[in-house]
């Protein structure tokens, strides 16, 4: 890290020293320390010591309103004035957690209707698969409890979410929960599809995951669960007709469809729900966070169809209750930030914003493409990825010794703009603020510091 004010470092002695980080990277995070944020506006962020960043990961895909909105400020500060938090409990509700819960109703599906909340993606996601195994035992049906998921899919940190993660890497040295979740190829045609056109992958996936619900029995198998981009596991874009025909294999054999939408709603791809209207798809169980709202404040939705809302709410004659939830569920301020966010979204047009500057963004970033140790730009919208290669032909990655993302990263950052490095994979996920003016910016400043890594490391063109 470079020379650092007196207050920065005392804020960073305090943070090596009690503060375990998110996915903590203990080979460096001693000696290197953080950078420490302190302000944001709009799209840009500045450090403590005031030096500017183009802001091109929304803080962590979430910040999709842009950073510094004065209207969340005011309805954060009127709601904590009027009820900051009410429990809601069995017969305790409020004003916020039912009107988000209505507004999440009409912007959902059609048969997606009835929310569950929590304070973030992890959490709904393991509400997610205690509903649907819930809802099996109360259909009769105890054994119908296994998940199918995907390599690479990513859907959060706690014991559950973290085992219907599968991204390898991240599981070492932790338990998972055993026997629940079964794991089917990633959609990743760049390195999975060989020879195959991409009908034939498509097609190679789709019978893949048939063949997975058959093997283990269609009896056994509860849900699949599916991010419709997967993106912390490299920004994967499924071949043309994935969504509909993994959907439609899930029908046939009564294996409920879980549609991961905790980075790609809110407008990430130009849609507020992306499984519907990009996709096509109607799942029957819908999770939600980030982009909710917007990263002011820690929420997170799991919205069921109306058939497992039914089952589910069938009072029993032994217990009455419906044994789930949590102190912070529904939680008034939350929920009445989620909705402001939701209103700000609609007001300033932020969908129709990234529908219009994605073609410019993507024809720019495709370029990149042209450098010789760029595999492959992809992704969709405000969502992308790029792909590092040692060796173009053979798609070979770097030696991590190399760590050429994070040399990228470092790249950008002297030069005024943050991306996120994960493995080979650079992200670029902005707020969905992002107009032709920090487009172009963020375009120039990848490029250079490619070139830059470039000079550093030994390519094969
Ligand atoms: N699902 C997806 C697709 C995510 O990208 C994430 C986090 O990045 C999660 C779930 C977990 O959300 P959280 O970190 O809020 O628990």
């Amino acid at each position: 890290m470079s020379a650092k004010s007196k207050s920065t470092q005392d804020i960073w002695e305090k943070d090596q020293q009690y503060y375990i980080h998110n996915y903590a990277n203990f080979k460096t995070f001693k000696e290197e320390g953080s950078v420490i944020y302190a302000k944001g506006d709009k799209h840009f962020v500045y450090d403590n010591d005031g030096k500017k960043y183009l802001d091109g990961i929304a803080g962590l895909w979430c910040v999709n309103i842009g950073h510094g909105n004065q209207e969340i400020a005011q309805c954060m500060s009127e709601q904590a004035q009027k009820l900051a938090y009410y429990n809601t409990f069995d017969d305790a509700s409020t004003q916020p957690a039912a009107e988000l819960a209505s507004k999440l109703a009409s912007l959902a599906p059609t048969k997606l209707n009835h929310t569950f909340y929590g304070t973030g993606g992890s959490m709904a996601n393991d509400s997610a698969i205690k509903i649907i195994h819930y809802y099996f035992n109360m259909l009769g049906k105890p054994n119908k409890k296994k998940v199918i998921s995907r390599n690479l899919g990513y859907h959060g940190s706690t014991f559950l979410a973290h085992t219907l993660t599968g991204i390898q890497a991240t599981h070492d040295h932790f338990d998972l929960v055993k026997d629940l979740v079964h794991y089917v190829t990633a959609p990743y045609a760049y390195h999975e599809a060989g020879a195959r056109t991409e009908t034939e992958f498509c097609d190679f996936l789709v019978k893949e995951l048939e063949d997975k619900i058959l093997e283990l029995g269609a009896d056994n198998v509860a849900c699949f669960i599916a991010e419709p981009i997967l993106g912390a596991g490299g920004v994967i874009v499924p071949p043309e007709g994935y969504h509909k025909k993994t959907w439609e294999i899930c029908k046939k054999y009564e294996v409920l469809y879980i549609s991961d939408e905790v980075v790609t709603a809110f407008g990430r791809l130009g849609h507020m729900i992306t499984s519907y209207e990009k996709f096509g798809i109607e799942p029957d169980v819908l999770v939600l966070a980030k982009g909710l709202s917007s990263g002011y404040i820690p929420i997170g939705a799991t919205m069921v169809s109306d058939d497992i809302y039914e089952v589910i709410s069938q009072p029993k004659s032994d217990n009455p209750y419906f044994s789930h939830g949590f102190t912070y569920g529904g939680h008034a301020l939350a929920c009445a930030v989620a909705l402001k966010n939701i209103e700000i979204l609609e007001k300033e047009k932020l969908c129709e914003n990234v529908l219009e500057y994605s073609p410019a963004f993507w024809e720019g970033m495709k370029a990149l493409e042209d450098l010789p140790i760029v595999g492959e730009v992809r992704g969709s919208n405000y969502m992308l990825g790029i792909e590092f290669v040692a060796d173009k032909r053979t798609k070979a990655h770097f030696n991590s010794e190399v760590n050429i993302t994070k040399r990228i990263y470092q790249h950008c950052k002297e030069r005024g703009l943050i991306l996120r490095p994960i493995d080979s994979v650079c992200i670029i996920s902005p707020p969905l603020t992002y107009d032709q003016e920090a487009i172009d910016m963020t375009i120039d400043i990848v490029k250079n510091s490619i070139l830059a890594a470039i000079e550093e490391v030994e390519v094969k063109a």
